[in-house]
């Protein structure tokens, strides 16, 4: 039996936080330690953001909630700064990020069916992560976290990541493809970043089969990565982007956004959620963006990001241990020759909260509003401790 009535879903470190401020976190014995990936990329503006806090307080006194079968005056403004933020034309509003890719692919689906596509099919990567729910699941490229659901939805293709020649050989050989459903970069799935020349093509190649190109920014939107939107980087534009993490820095919000022939496809009583939306979350990821756009924190990210890469590189370059630094902004990896999950309770201890993701990659995710002191902490810090864990660890091997 687990030592408290939850289901055993999560492996968790020792430690439980009281309250935070900014990169930092107090734990219930008074410790501090510095958040390098904010909560898996949510708290993108810090801990209890000031301007977030006073707008979800301010919301919680006037209306909560109200359902989707009347206006909601602040959904409507969110998805209209989100709508000029990206280029798309419309939105959808979920709870998390999961949902969001749900309803991008019954867009997918539901496109096809339009089109006299009776069994529309998804093309997806290997390593991606697209949530836990069945759909988002089965479109995640780890056998490790499907294992056990079986069986999973049909309808999705998988091809590697960063090969136009797959994705060209499943054009030709099947008609029921619609949609392409990726990452950027990929999270979860060890930070593998999308090459421009793939994003190019695979814009291309979209336009010429009449597919939906739909990029999951769960994680690298919300300025994370340099730009509002990752693909704006990559100068092209989607036809239809989900997001999450970051929107609401805490408050659970997600958004499906769509383009042109994407943004018709839903009609009344084709989706639904019952808390998507809801004033509360709106006036959340309002006060986030207006933020990101007047503290101009995107620029931010790419300039404190490049400083940190530039810390590690200096330090880490020819370390034996250390084979790639690598990231866009700040969405930043370290990848370590060995899984080294050692390093997590190593980094604690010097207060240091750090996320280990594909078993050796270091990612780095920390706040966009920290200060060019707080980025050369962090890098230092990093450095610091992987230089420990690798000496520690030759030791042992010795
Ligand atoms: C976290 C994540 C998801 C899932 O989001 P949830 O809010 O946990 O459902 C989906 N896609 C990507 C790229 C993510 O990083």
């Amino acid at each position: 039996m687990a030592e408290q009535p939850l289901m055993n879903t999560y492996g968790r470190l020792p430690i439980a936080f009281e309250s935070g401020e900014g990169c930092w976190l107090f734990d219930t014995d008074g410790n501090k330690y510095f958040d390098t990936f904010t909560g898996i990329a949510v708290c993108g503006l810090g801990h209890t953001n000031p301007a977030v806090t006073r707008a979800i307080r301010n919301q919680a006194g006037r209306l909560v909630h109200c359902s989707n079968l009347y206006h909601i005056p602040l959904q409507a403004q969110l998805g209209q700064e989100l709508c000029n933020l990206s280029g798309m034309d419309n939105v959808f509003f979920s709870n998390s990020g999961a949902e969001a890719n749900e309803a991008a692919i019954k867009i997918a689906k539901r496109y096809g069916h339009q089109k006299g596509i009776d069994s529309p099919s998804i093309i997806v990567m290997d390593n991606a992560f697209h949530g836990r729910t069945m759909a988002t699941l089965t479109a995640s490229g780890n056998s490790k976290i499907q294992a056990g659901f079986e069986p999973l939805l049909s309808g999705f293709i998988r091809v590697p990541f960063n090969d136009i020649q797959s994705i060209e050989d499943v054009a030709k050989s099947n008609p029921s493809v619609v949609a392409v459903l990726i990452e950027p970069i990929q999270g979860e799935g060890g930070l593998s970043i999308a090459e421009q020349q793939y994003m190019t093509s695979l814009r291309a190649l979209c336009d010429q089969n009449d597919w939906l190109l739909m990029l999951d920014e769960v994680q690298t939107g919300n300025g994370r990565t340099g730009t509002y939107f990752a693909y704006s980087g990559y100068n092209i534009v989607p036809d239809v982007v989900t997001t999450a993490k970051g929107l609401g820095n805490g408050f659970p919000i997600g958004a499906c956004l769509a383009k042109g022939k994407a943004a018709e496809v839903f009609s009344p009583g084709a989706h639904g959620s019952t808390f998507g939306g809801n004033p509360l979350a709106c006036a959340a990821a309002l006060a986030v963006i207006d933020q990101i756009k007047t503290e101009k924190l995107a620029q931010r990210a790419t300039e404190l990001g490049n400083k940190i890469q530039q810390i590690l590189k200096d330090n880490l370059e020819s370390a034996s241990y250390v084979t790639d630094i690598r990231g866009k902004g700040l969405m930043i990896a370290v990848e370590l020759d060995t899984p080294s999950p050692e390093l997590v309770p190593l980094a604690k201890a010097a207060g240091l909260l750090i996320n280990i993701t594909s078993e050796k990659v270091i990612r780095l995710l920390p706040a966009l509003t920290m200060t060019d002191e707080e980025a050369s902490f962090l890098a230092e810090s990093i450095v610091k401790i992987i230089k420990l864990y690798a000496a520690d660890d030759r030791k042992k091997a010795r």
